[in-house]
């Protein structure tokens, strides 16, 4: 149990048709949400730190926590790092202790993406450190600008999981990071392609504001891991509003805790990911 990478929980959430969840959070009231929401419904989950939060504490200030928290749970538990757009960052999370890390090259050209991904997954082995990396790219909020929105494309991701040996693959299909402007529409014809063409299980980011039925139908037709956070925020959000001035902030960090983690518990449970750890 507890501190693990995420190549073995994919592969079967992959075989056995479910998502694994992977919460990126910043903070301990949404770290522990995570976890405790894991074990609660005994599932296995994916802890995820992204760059963009080093605004507000520095990843080797939060790994230890992360660490930590993973390596006392009763389930399984990947610490991951999110979106990460250098070699450097990577090696910085590698010196942390993290047990899997996102290379994000997505606005790259696909044999540069090819090769960046491929020089990664040879460099993690060595550690036993698990590897996604994203293909085709997923819009919205991850910090920096690109214009394109193709979905990813089937023959690609095919050579890319196959060349790459790479343990999880982000994929476009419809979704996109942070609040929809408009109901998202998912491409499910495309999630059940590349299911059949690619090696590495598939991810879903951008996973907040989405219906019950389009995550379900997703995860039966191949996705293996679902990447939530705006949904976490709003829950948090949503407390914030409805405090008045005589709550502390204790209490509201408590009630930002319980309502993150009652959301977190909903995700895993949609997911078909309780009882699975
Ligand atoms: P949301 O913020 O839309 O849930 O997306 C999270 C995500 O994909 C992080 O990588």
């Amino acid at each position: 149990m507890s501190l693990v990478n995420m190549k073995q929980m994919l592969l079967e959430a992959r075989e056995k048709q479910y998502a694994v969840p992977n919460f990126t959070v910043f903070n301990i009231e949404m770290l522990r949400a995570s976890v405790c929401a894991a074990e609660e419904l005994h599932s296995p989950v994916i802890v995820a730190f992204a760059e963009v939060f080093e605004s507000l504490i520095p990843m080797e200030e939060a790994a230890p926590m992360f660490l930590e928290t993973a390596k006392r749970a009763s389930v399984p538990v990947a610490v991951h790092l999110d979106h990460a757009r250098s070699f450097a960052l990577i090696e910085r999370a590698l010196r942390c202790g993290f047990t899997s890390v996102m290379l994000d090259a997505s606005d790259q050209p696909f044999e540069e993406n090819l090769r960046l991904t491929g020089e990664l997954v040879k460099q993690c082995r060595e550690y036993g450190v698990s590897v996604e990396s994203e293909l085709g790219h997923i819009g919205g909020l991850e910090g920096y600008d690109y214009h394109g929105d193709a979905y990813t494309d089937v023959q690609e991701a095919q050579q890319f999981a196959e060349q790459t040996g790479v343990d999880a693959l982000a994929v476009s299909i419809g979704t996109v990071h942070g609040i929809y402007k408009q109901e998202p529409k998912l491409n499910f014809e495309r999630i059940a392609e590349l299911r059949a063409a690619s090696k590495a299980p598939l991810v879903m980011h951008g996973g907040s504001g989405l219906s019950d039925s389009d995550f379900k139908q997703a995860i039966q037709l191949g996705i293996a891991k679902i990447n939530i956070h705006t949904d976490l925020t709003l829950e948090a959000v949503a407390c914030a509003l409805r405090a008045d001035g005589q709550t502390g902030y204790f209490d509201l960090s408590r009630q930002m805790f319980e309502a993150m983690k009652e959301n977190a518990k909903e995700k895993i449970r949609l997911f078909g990911a309780e009882n699975r750890a």
